[in-house]
């Protein structure tokens, strides 16, 4: 039976979309830059020359991404949890012992995705909104004997910053165990470096930190890592996620499935963008807007969930005042502002994204515009005037703007500036 009487009752997508698009500041996905929009719309041969360069130089500015000269890179046609999967079942068979240490839902869902797997699965459970200590990890290490620990480096769902995340690798080394890196929300948008920190598989998605689309993904294997999947005995039950097969076309270029052409377009364009504006640029930019919008954000009164030493700056948990309805909120935000920002899975938050395109000045301005007039149809008066001053001081301040990204700036970061430029410290400030 048909769900529709006419082709004539169906609206056309331009229909649909016209107007001004949303303007997404919430988990993901993040709105594209044009370049990226326009690579997401072309087609060509999934096999061939012009797919050969492109693959090479994914492969190429995959590395920079990660910061690893010797990990294998390879794609995959699905979403993050697609690469988590690939990562997972790759690595887990039924005799492994996996520690994963949780966080909040994304932790949770590569313990699932291991247990499915076959493995003998931990959970290392977090408080709520707090992040993992080493200590914790390093006395449940050394109580078994694992073969793989997983963990989130910024654990979306409660806006979590797993800051020990290279003690964390460290300790795993030592006991041989391998470590499996979800960095979906911030590889991109934050330091991260898989080849110091001995991460032997970090997976990351399009659709966020990278400010690509949804649907691919990129998941990064160590020589260690690889050794385990080469020594494998039995088949993986997921064809298409093996990651034997897979290189067959992400380093072979033969036939494997057929690639999705315009995402590994889109995420060639990414790629490009975030090697132009060098990483540290780009840290820079997120770090500066997501302080500018947080210093905002308790202008008009709001909090956040998680205390600030590991508070994830690309995804905010925001309190809202008693008696304000988040759902209420943030629909109200989207229609009558074009403003979407995300829930929680059912936490008593609203979640506020500072990925990539979302950290732009008239964005984090037109959201706070937005959130303002959302609550004050639910009678809560904030200052807005307050809010949008401090935003600005702070976006236009050099100074915020040169704060350091981390407290103990990655020594061996690789650059990849011209020789011409010289690339300039920035100076510590206090926060
Ligand atoms: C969004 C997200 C995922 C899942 O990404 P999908 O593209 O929806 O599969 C996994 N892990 C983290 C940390 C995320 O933020």
């Amino acid at each position: 039976m048909l769900g529709f009487k006419s082709v004539h009752d169906i609206v056309r997508v331009d229909d649909l979309l016209a107007g001004e698009l949303p303007l997404l500041m919430g988990a993901g996905p993040v709105p594209l830059a044009d370049s990226v929009a326009r690579a997401n719309t072309l087609m060509i041969n999934h096999l061939g020359s012009t797919m050969d360069t492109v693959l090479e130089q994914v492969m190429q500015m995959g590395a920079y991404l990660f910061q690893s000269s010797d990990a294998t890179i390879l794609g995959v046609a699905g979403p993050a949890s697609a690469g988590l999967e690939m990562a997972v079942s790759n690595l887990v068979t039924p005799a492994t012992r996996v520690l994963s240490v949780c966080n909040g839902h994304f932790g949770m869902r590569i313990a699932e995705m291991a247990a499915r797997a076959g493995g003998d699965v931990v959970r290392l459970t977090t408080p709520p909104f707090h992040a993992a200590a080493a200590d914790d990890v390093a006395r449940e290490l050394r109580r078994g004997r694992y073969g793989v620990l997983t963990i989130c480096h910024g654990e979306t769902s409660h806006t979590v910053h797993n800051t020990a995340l290279p003690e964390i690798c460290r300790i795993a080394r030592a006991q041989g165990c391998l470590v499996l890196v979800d960095a979906v929300c911030t590889l991109g948008a934050m330091p991260f470096q898989m080849a110091d920190w001995h991460i032997d598989a970090a997976v990351v998605g399009g659709q966020k930190a990278l400010g690509a689309i949804p649907g691919v993904a990129l998941v990064a294997f160590s020589p260690r890592a690889c050794a385990r999947i080469e020594a494998r005995r039995e088949a993986s039950a997921h064809w298409c996620l093996d990651a034997r097969l897979a290189a067959d076309f992400w380093l072979r270029r033969a036939y494997h499935y057929t690639a999705p052409v315009p995402g590994i377009l889109a995420l060639h364009e990414a790629l490009r963008l975030y090697c132009e504006e060098t990483p540290d640029e780009r840290f820079l930019r997120h770090r500066r807007c997501s302080h500018a919008l947080q210093a905002g954000l308790r202008a008009l009164g709001l909090s956040f969930a998680v205390e600030p030493g590991v508070r994830l700056q690309t995804v905010l948990g925001v309190r809202l005042p008693d008696g304000v309805d988040a759902r209420a909120l943030r629909e109200s935000m989207s229609r009558e502002s074009g403003v979407d920002i995300s829930g929680a899975f059912g936490l008593d938050i609203v979640r506020i994204g500072q990925m990539a395109e979302q950290c732009r000045a008239p964005n984090l301005l037109r959201t706070l515009r937005a959130l303002a007039a959302a609550l004050a149809e639910q009678h809560y008066e904030a200052d807005l005037a307050a809010a949008l001053a401090v935003t600005k001081r702070l976006l236009n301040d050099a100074a915020s703007g040169r704060v350091r990204l981390l407290p103990n700036p990655p020594s061996g970061y690789t650059r990849m500036r011209d020789a011409s430029v010289p690339a300039e410290e920035p100076e510590v400030q206090p926060e």
